[in-house]
């Protein structure tokens, strides 16, 4: 189900805006996006023709650091829905507690129907386009939907060109031989294993607890292999053409292997289910990583899981959440699950402007210790606030973004919020 994620960013921080009692100003700051740029992109098309289709690049928040936030190449995007997309990333880089605001960017294309040369003509022409509002020290953009290190090489390369001065911090998830880092396509996955480990922990699950993954691709597939390392048993998994289970545990490499060379998971030997009865496989440990609104109430009353790691944007429905709360479910919310990418975006970055390159094990360990640090914040505020998690980690990021904007404010800010 299609889900409007501007309105769903804007009820989460109206609700923690309310248990924070913020001021009107505040609130205000919160609900409209700092700044928001609309250009046209021109791009030459392999016809020779000039085609010109609408971008957007729109800084939610930069009251703790830089904007911070993917670019998004697809037919459906629209300022509303990279509006939405900013605001999540200012609550995400705020949760993480990362020195970064919340951003997001996007252009109205269909990437899949181009050539390679009309993508870098269009990439270009899109950096050149925002290359005055992006910038290491204001506005940092980073791979999205449809976007990769090759697109973020071309956009580092225009902006160095547009500024007379190479600037590799202006954009994260570039290629290595870039300025990128090590880590970074793992990265989400690290991140999502580090917070299941230690909620599995907390909730006294067993070390070889049994977990369902739905969508089995760079999140879901990197995920399956390092908790499949750590012990666990990876019962079911599914991409979108279906979904496979043993009750015993999957080969996960195996899985992997089979999905390379056959293109989907359903190749591989074991039981068919169907996507839908996946989710209501028997297993302590759900994680859903592949779509927006994967987790409706009729899957969420399905569920047989006790803890749910939302690696993927916004998998549950609102109508979900509450029953998936009411039946005791533990929900890690994707601000804090998938923050692994953000993360190591803000690891490239800080490698890019020190001039430093940090080894795997530096940047895995740092991870480490970054998503274990946000979990345990994120679970105080939960128990001193009786929250669940997911409004926990909303409040802990508004009340983090607000404390920096009244920091900054001038003197007439305190009559202001009276
Ligand atoms: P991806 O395109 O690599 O993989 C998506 C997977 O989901 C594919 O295996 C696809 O077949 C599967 N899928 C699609 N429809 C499905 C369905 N109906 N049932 C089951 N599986 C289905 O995408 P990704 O990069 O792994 O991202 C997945 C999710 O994680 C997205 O919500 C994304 O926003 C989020 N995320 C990704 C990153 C990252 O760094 N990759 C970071 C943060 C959040």
């Amino acid at each position: 189900m299609t889900i409007d994620l501007h309105r769903l960013a804007l009820d989460a921080i109206d609700a923690a805006a309310d248990e924070l009692d913020l001021g009107t100003w505040l609130r205000a700051m919160l609900h409209q996006p700092e700044r928001s740029l609309a250009v046209q992109v021109p791009f030459i098309g392999d016809d020779g023709s000039i085609r010109v289709v609408p971008g957007y690049r729109i800084a939610h928040s930069t009251a703790r650091g830089p904007a911070k936030g993917g670019t998004r190449f697809h037919p459906d995007v629209t300022p509303e829905e990279v509006a939405g997309l900013a605001t999540l990333m200012s609550v995400k880089t705020a949760v993480m507690d990362l020195p970064l605001g919340g951003g997001k960017g996007g252009v109205t294309v269909d990437p899949k129907a181009m050539s390679e040369l009309e993508l870098e003509s269009l990439t270009r022409s899109y950096a050149r386009a925002i290359a005055t509002n992006i910038g290491p020290d204001t506005d940092v953009p980073a791979p999205d939907v449809n976007t990769s290190e090759r697109h973020m090489d071309w956009m580092a390369d225009e902006y160095a060109r547009v500024v007379g001065a190479p600037a590799p911090a202006v954009v994260t998830g570039k290629s290595l031989a870039a300025g990128g880092s090590l880590g970074r396509d793992t990265a989400t996955a690290a991140g999502c294993r580090a917070v299941i480990a230690a909620s599995a922990r907390r909730l006294g699950l067993r070390s070889d607890a049994r977990v369902v993954i739905q969508g089995f691709g760079n999140a879901g597939a990197h995920l399956a292999q390092l908790l499949a390392a750590d012990g666990l048993r990876i019962v079911g998994l599914s991409d979108s053409r279906g979904a496979i289970h043993d009750p015993a545990g999957l080969d996960v490499a195996a899985v992997a292997a089979t999905k390379a060379a056959h293109g989907s998971v359903i190749h591989h030997d074991a039981e068919h289910v169907s996507t839908t009865d996946l989710l209501a496989l028997d297993c302590e440990i759900l994680v859903p990583a592949a779509l927006e609104g994967a987790i409706d109430a009729a899957e969420a009353d399905a569920v047989r899981a006790r803890l749910i790691a939302e690696a993927a944007n916004g998998p549950c429905t609102p109508a979900a959440d509450a029953i998936l709360a009411e039946r005791g479910v533990t929900t890690i919310p994707d601000v804090l699950a998938s923050a692994g990418g953000v993360t190591v975006s803000c690891f490239e970055w800080e490698q890019n402007r020190r001039g430093e390159r940090w080894t795997a094990d530096a940047v895995a360990s740092r991870l480490e210790v970054r998503m274990a640090r946000a979990l345990d914040d994120v679970w105080q505020v939960a128990e001193a606030r009786r929250l669940p998690l997911r409004t926990a980690a909303t409040v802990l990021g508004v009340d983090r973004i607000a404390t920096a904007l009244e920091a900054r404010a001038g003197l007439g800010a305190d009559e202001l919020a009276s």
